[in-house]
């Protein structure tokens, strides 16, 4: 089947803007990118953009599929019989792609039902976006996330944990560097698995040819996980001058999950547990100080909406653009940190994140223009249209 897209401006991902743009997908691949008019293959369905604009479809670095993004997610997927709870996360992926993520990277799962969801939507058996999971977060007795976590204490358990991760078929391993804001007790900015345990984890992941990334909110923790020879930092609300070159040295990305801060300043009397609140409100002056720090670096940060926490159900991804922007990003960096850089932090932008010649076609049609606007993304009716591997998946555009 061969579709083609004319008439309309297409948002690369790599900077480049192509207005009448054409461009001709045939089976799952992009085949063609051109400005010029050029012989539109016979037979093919043509789809005019003309005051739309065609993307890349959004990568979500970072999100928790198996939560539900209610008040106190936590506690309702600890009531949640397993089965239940898979199938509520065929909903939660469903809701996600026809907001215009087209692959995510769950951080954190439960059981083993973030397994089955990725190979249900692999295997075509239903919809949402292609899944790269860390299977169980690793961290230390009683540290941020043990309620599903796998606990280790020491090296040689740490080892073991990834192993068993790696084992069940995970994508890619978390470890839990420092403690964070959805676990009570445990404080942001305190370090919690070791240096030396921390090492265990991401030899192991690499051994397995896996990427392995922190949960790294306090500075100790993130610097543990940079001599550790982490891949990314994941919230990294604590950085320091330090972290930021060592960071700039080993190459190492930044997911800062800045969706969650800013829905949690809405969040009085919504019900959301008053430790998450209290502790979200002491990082949010050093997580944008950080955030500035690492764009000045120039720094590779990744889109991670960290979707299923309080306040930000599945589908609500793409608030983390309008975090960026209003965080001094223009609207083309946000859009570019939300495709071409989030699948060079997945180790995928051979075959995703742009609209480039032989690159598989997850591609999406948004009404208007965000880079004037970039809010209308995240009203799931603009996203016009969703193709993965080249197969329309919604289409309101008939
Ligand atoms: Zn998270």
């Amino acid at each position: 089947m061969t579709i083609v897209f004319t008439g309309g401006t297409a948002f690369v991902g790599n900077g480049e803007i192509i207005d009448k743009a054409t461009v001709i997908i045939e089976g799952k691949q992009i085949k063609k990118v051109t400005k010029a008019d050029t012989d539109l293959p016979q037979d093919a369905t043509i789809i005019d953009l003309e005051g739309k604009m065609l993307l890349p479809g959004f990568i979500d670095c970072h999100l928790h599929i198996l939560i539900d993004g209610s008040p106190d997610p936590m506690a309702s997927a600890v009531n949640v019989n397993s089965h239940l709870l898979t199938l509520l996360a065929a909903v939660h992926a469903k809701n996600t792609l026809m907001a215009g993520v087209t692959t995510i990277r769950d951080m954190g799962g439960i059981g083993s039902a973030e397994y089955a969801l990725r190979d249900a939507i692999h295997r075509g058996i239903i919809q949402g976006p292609r899944m790269l999971v860390s299977g169980q977060q690793i961290c230390m007795t009683g540290g941020q996330g043990w309620e599903f976590g796998r606990e280790a204490d020491g090296a040689d358990e740490v080892r073991k944990a990834a192993r068993e991760q790696i084992k069940a078929g995970c994508d890619i391993v978390k470890l839990m560097a420092t403690g964070g804001i959805m676990t009570p007790g445990v404080d942001p900015g305190a370090a919690q698995l070791t240096e030396e345990e921390l090492r265990a984890g991401v030899e192991e992941a690499h051994r397995a040819n896996r990427k392995c990334a922190s949960h790294a909110q306090g500075t100790e923790g993130i610097l543990n996980s940079l001599r550790a020879g982490i891949d990314s930092i994941e919230h990294g609300f604590y950085l320091t001058e330090e972290c930021v070159a060592l960071m700039v040295k080993n190459r190492v990305p930044l997911i800062p999950t800045l969706a969650f801060g800013d829905m949690i300043e809405k969040a009085a009397d919504l019900g959301v547990p008053a430790y998450i609140l209290e502790k979200s409100r002491l990082v949010t002056k050093s997580t944008l100080e950080s955030l500035a720090m690492a764009k000045e670096a120039d720094i590779l940060i990744g889109m991670g909406a960290d979707c299923g926490t309080p306040l930000l159900p599945h589908g609500t991804n793409l608030l983390e653009l309008v975090c960026l922007v209003e965080n001094g990003f223009t609207t083309e960096e946000a859009l570019i940190i939300g495709t071409l850089n989030g699948a060079k932090i997945l180790g995928l932008d051979h075959q995703l994140g742009s609209i480039e010649e032989g690159k598989i076609a997850d591609l999406i049609v948004v009404e208007g223009n965000p880079l004037n606007d970039i809010g209308l993304l995240t009203n799931p009716e603009n996203i016009s249209l969703v193709l993965t591997s080249g197969s329309v998946i919604k289409n309101l555009m008939e």
